[in-house]
């Protein structure tokens, strides 16, 4: 993993609300104090193991199309983030050091 520190394309580019996106192999941050961030870090490095396991090919499309689901179903563009399963998982896991270690293949879509 390689986190990029990257604020003028965060700046343009990216909603104010969001801190860092993983494309696989790398992790891109809003700013240096964010690449230092244990649970941002761990939250991106869940997202490259998802992305290692689908493929980028495979985990932006399906990303999206879960997200336009969610929004019809929700109706509510932040509910429907954070209903994504990748962000299920990723939310539900940052905050544990060692879940990385432990992860089942394709936990994004196990109960
Ligand atoms: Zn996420």
């Amino acid at each position: 993993m390689r986190i990029v520190v990257a604020s003028r394309f965060f700046k343009t580019f990216i909603h104010p609300t969001y801190r860092a996106f993983a494309f696989y192999p790398w992790v891109f941050v809003r700013s240096a104090d964010l690449s230092s961030n244990s649970q941002i870090v761990r939250h991106e490095q869940i997202h490259l193991a998802q992305q290692r396991e689908l493929g980028i090919v495979l985990f932006y499309p399906i990303y999206v199309m879960e997200f336009l689901l969610r929004l019809i179903q929700t109706r509510r563009g932040y509910t429907a983030y954070r209903t994504i399963s990748f962000e299920r998982e990723a939310y539900g896991h940052d905050h544990e050091p060692d879940y990385l270690k432990e992860r089942k293949w394709c936990a994004m879509w196990r109960r």
